[in-house]
């Protein structure tokens, strides 16, 4: 029997891997395989690296703790770094692979990513597996081609006719590796250091997930997942679900668990319902394609923008005239985690007050979010620029009133240092121009 190649990407995980399933499935042996890819590392035309150091290090945990739980089942992984074509190419030839199992990608460019690959391996079948929503594509009460644009309509359709989610499945046995394969070390970046309060791989997952739910927390979620920066105010699911440590439908039987032991209130529903948002993005990024990534989004709407170099550098670093913007950023930049009311801000702040394209803040997120997720990050970020499928069009948060609401008392802007270096927003004005006579 034929052997088959596992390319983990956006799911770092063993159990409830629907696409590790299918390839367990249908061959005797088994190369498991993960491409540190080059490309992750090098700047776009947009200012920022797809992959920045936050993401990297909880990835790097995350892998080191999928090879020890395959090491448990006899597996090994492999993890390469380079270009992934030629490292992608180099295990088919080394291992006779002929079929290339993956999970398949909701946003254009992840598509995009593999379909180059299979461009230049065309002897091996590439299979992806649709696995990173709660439903799937035949349990939607709508057909594919024909999904509401707007995240209420799509609301709606589901809670109609809501389909069970599968149940997450366990994984007992894998196919050996081939019998070449010796033992793939791995190898981690020297900075291993994590991040404040998220640690990457699944078992880390699992535990978060465990412990938010043995907590009172789930009970007033709804009151509480609005706050500025409190780490108890919202789950903290996000980086494990973006990197695949932990599977939609894991978090879902969790909360139901959850409900069915302590009962259930509006807060234990937001927590659905926000899972329901992270389900739109997800399909409304398979639907719209490469208008993900476009300056006018699904609208057709051009924003009034002009390409500030200074402006994008302030709100980078952190040095605008908002305090509270500042103290975000430096949040973000620190810890690679801000809370949603604080992304609203930051987002709006660039679009509105700074009027930057507001790709550049996309790509900015993209790199510095330690639970970067492709179809949310842009799907979000479209919604506050008004080029998304939003019927009220764009968000224009109120500063003022923002801080008045969520830092009161100016805790949080002093605690990540919002006055510290309190800049003008331009260093030029008109008459610096040179005259013209
Ligand atoms: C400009 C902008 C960019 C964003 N980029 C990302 C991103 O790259 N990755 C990411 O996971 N989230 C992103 N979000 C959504 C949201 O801010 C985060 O999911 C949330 O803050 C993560 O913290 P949590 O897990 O405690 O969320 P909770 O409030 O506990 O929510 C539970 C889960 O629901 C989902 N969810 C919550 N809010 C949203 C939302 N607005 N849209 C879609 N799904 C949501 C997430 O999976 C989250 O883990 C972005 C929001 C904005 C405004």
């Amino acid at each position: 029997m034929s052997t088959g190649l596992f390319l983990f990407t956006s799911d770092l995980r063993v159990q409830d891997n629907l696409a590790l399933f299918e390839a367990a499935r249908h061959h005797r042996h088994l190369v498991l395989a993960y491409v540190d890819d080059d490309a992750d590392r090098i700047a776009g035309s947009l200012q920022a690296k797809p992959l920045g150091q936050h993401r990297n290090e909880f990835i790097q945990q995350g892998l080191v703790n999928l090879a020890v739980e395959l090491e448990e089942m006899g597996q090994y992984l492999v993890v390469t770094h380079g270009k992934l074509g030629t490292q992608v190419r180099n295990l088919v030839s080394q291992y006779q692979v002929d079929t290339i199992y993956y999970s398949r990608a909701s946003d254009f460019r992840g598509q995009q990513r593999l379909s180059l690959l299979a461009q230049q391996i065309p002897e091996v079948v590439f299979k992806g597996i649709w696995q990173h929503t709660l439903y799937a594509a035949h349990q939607l009460p709508f057909d594919i081609s024909d999904i509401p644009t707007s995240f209420s309509k799509f609301r709606r359709k589901l809670e109609q006719a809501l389909p069970s989610v599968l149940t997450p499945q366990q994984l007992m046995s894998l196919p050996p590796p081939p019998n070449e394969l010796v033992k793939a070390g791995i190898t981690l970046t020297d900075n291993t250091s994590i991040s404040e309060s998220f640690e990457g791989g699944a078992g880390a997952g699992i535990r978060h997930l465990a412990g938010y739910f043995d907590s009172d927390c789930p009970k007033t979620y709804k009151e509480t997942r609005n706050a500025l920066d409190e780490w108890q105010s919202s789950t903290k699911f996000s980086p494990w679900l973006a990197a695949g440590c932990l599977s939609p439908r894991q978090v879902y039987h969790a909360l139901k668990s959850f409900e069915q032991a302590r009962g259930e209130n509006d807060s234990t529903y937001w927590i659905f319902f926000e899972l329901l948002w992270r389900e739109y993005f997800h399909w409304y990024a398979l639907d719209i394609g490469e208008k993900l990534f476009e300056f006018t989004g699904v609208s057709g709407r051009k924003p009034l923008t002009t390409f500030h170099a200074e402006r994008l550098i302030k709100w980078q670093q952190g040095i605008t005239p908002y305090p509270l913007v500042n103290a975000i950023m430096h949040q973000l930049n620190a810890t690679g985690y801000i809370s949603n009311r604080a992304r609203q801000i930051a987002a709006s702040a660039l679009v509105n007050e700074l009027s930057i394209d507001w790709r550049y803040g996309a790509a900015y997120f993209q790199q510095e979010l330690i639970d970067y997720d492709t179809a949310i990050n842009w799907g979000n970020w479209q919604y506050v620029a008004g080029v998304g499928a939003d019927p009220r069009g764009g968000r224009h948060f109120n500063l003022d009133k923002q801080q008045q609401m969520f830092d009161a008392d100016g805790e949080y802007v002093s605690r990540w240092f919002g006055e510290h270096e309190v800049g003008v927003l331009d260093s030029t004005d008109m008459v610096d121009w040179p005259s013209v006579n």
